[in-house]
């Protein structure tokens, strides 16, 4: 049965993000119609906004969100109404990766998250003139009263309300630094660390990055407004690289470490400038890994690589499947070890200026917009 949503829009590139009525055709038999809770916003949905993203504008966004499920489809067997849930990337769950625990790096990724339609090809929201949007943004384009969303992306917990609100910012930044470290690093203890980036990423990074027992952990940004806003105890030093040269920022990272060089640099901004720095950082055997921003070319020394046996490598959502990485954290953060709620900021449906102002000026790291909630 087809029903309408009110939802943040972006309908050109470089355009204002917009609430609209959108109006969906139904649940197709792989989807689960959500009403919503909260979402979050990641930085993914401004890049799509500005038409700098995979899938461009009209746009329905939003891609971390917690809800509770009002309507499945017929094909649908491990959720049903009123189940809450929390909702992550898509993945098709059939092919070799998603098969051998690497959904992150699904066949599939593409036509299930950024494709603007149903994995069949057809349109399933329009605007209230009847123009097709893109819809299905990371399987969900969530940032709406209710969503309509791949099964695939719905995650069930058992939480309180309250809790729910929280858990709608783990679906993507969150387990994506999270990820990052357990997944991809694995760091030893005493395991020397630098993170590229004070956002949510390289903060959750950070907070994964504790878990470990490490020597160190050095977050490094040009804005140093957000360092001093990192939670205490996360970063055992801060970098601030404004105005220094790659060069620059590894001779300064490695004067940390007496000379030794990092095990692990993560790299969360995604520049080539950054890439490089992290690298000549390195210690031998150690690893850069990027999991965020923009593909840019970097050039990394063959020499360092064969000599030191150092590692480059890329990473999508810190190779986190969210069937599992889903209720870790959220174990985690019951038992006190992982308190990613210090990053969330809370506001109403309707504030999403407001936010957005919030997060340029560099006042909070993730904003989280509740339903209901006057
Ligand atoms: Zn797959
Ligand atoms: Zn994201």
């Amino acid at each position: 049965m087809a029903f309408s949503s009110e939802a943040y829009v972006a309908k050109e590139p470089g355009g204002p993000i917009t609430l609209e009525t959108i109006q969906y055709d139904g649940v197709g038999k792989n989807e689960l119609v959500v009403e919503t809770v909260a979402f979050s916003m990641c930085a993914s949905d401004l890049k799509a906004a500005q038409g700098v993203f995979h899938l461009k504008p009209p746009i329905i966004l939003g891609h971390e969100s917690a809800g509770i499920v009002r309507q499945a489809g017929s094909a649908v067997s491990h959720l049903r109404p009123g189940d809450q849930i929390v909702l992550s990337y898509s993945h098709c769950r059939k092919c070799r990766y998603c098969l051998q625990g690497e959904a992150p790096y699904c066949e599939n990724i593409t036509a299930l998250n950024f494709s603007g339609r149903r994995s069949d090809g057809s349109v399933a929201a329009h605007d209230a003139l009847g123009r097709p949007m893109n819809h299905s943004f990371f399987g969900q384009s969530s940032m709406g009263r209710v969503a309509l969303v791949h099964e695939s992306c719905a995650h069930k917990v058992e939480c309180t309300l309250e809790e729910l609100k929280k858990f709608a910012a783990l679906g993507c930044g969150i387990q994506t630094g999270l990820g990052a470290i357990l997944n991809v690093c694995k760091p030893p203890p005493l395991s020397s660390i630098a993170i590229f980036g004070a956002g949510t990423v390289g903060i959750a990074a950070a907070l994964a990055a504790r878990l470990t027992f490490p020597s160190r952990v050095v977050v490094i940004d040009t804005a140093s407004n957000k360092l001093s806003m990192i939670p205490e105890g996360v970063a055992t030093s801060t970098l601030s690289s404004a105005g220094l040269q790659e060069g620059e920022i590894a001779d300064k990272l490695k004067a940390m470490t007496e000379g030794r060089g990092f095990d692990y640099v993560v790299d969360c901004v995604g520049l080539a400038q950054l890439v490089n720095a992290g690298h000549q950082a390195l210690a031998p055997r150690g690893m850069v890994v990027t999991i965020g921003g923009p593909p840019e070319t970097a050039s990394i020394s063959l020499a360092a690589q064969l000599l030191g046996g150092r590692t480059y490598r890329g990473s999508h959502q810190g190779d986190s499947v969210p069937s599992t990485s889903i209720p870790m954290m959220i174990d985690l953060w019951r038992k006190g070890h992982f308190p990613f709620d210090k990053l969330l900021s809370f506001y109403r449906f309707n504030e999403l200026e407001k936010a957005i102002l919030d997060l340029k000026a560099g006042k909070i790291f993730k904003p989280v917009f509740v339903i209901n909630d006057n």
